[in-house]
């Protein structure tokens, strides 16, 4: 099975966040029968959660994969520091570049924009 970090991380963050939401919403309810409490405060963090957990599923953006590297030489500019390259998207793929190109973070920028305007998702 193929794994992505970016998600699964996410995912456990996300479980981490939960705690102190349905916490806080038991507290606060502490005078009500425990289980009505329960099913209240599980109610809300469904309401919140359904929509984080559907970023986190469905993001074309957390699918994108990124190379960096220190102290490449920009292909666009020259300027030599830490470089970044789009390996993988959703319909973008260049695990299998024999000549990879690290640009500098302002040149990708630009480059991420034009890939964006050429329909890659990224
Ligand atoms: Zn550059």
């Amino acid at each position: 099975m193929d794994v992505n970090f970016k998600r699964y991380g996410l995912y456990l963050v996300r479980w981490q966040l939960s705690t102190p939401l349905l916490a806080g919403v038991l507290i606060l309810l502490a005078t009500m029968d425990p289980l009505t409490a329960t099913v209240i405060a599980n109610l809300i963090g469904g309401l919140i959660f359904f929509w984080v957990d559907r970023f986190i599923f469905t993001s074309k953006v957390l699918a994108a994969q990124w190379e960096v590297k220190e102290n490449i030489k920009c292909v666009d500019c020259g300027k030599v520091c830490r470089g970044y390259r789009l390996v993988k998207t959703t319909n973008y793929d260049k695990t299998d570049d024999h000549a990879p190109e690290f640009r500098c973070e302002a040149c990708s920028e630009k480059k991420t924009e034009e890939l964006r305007a050429r329909g890659v998702d990224c």
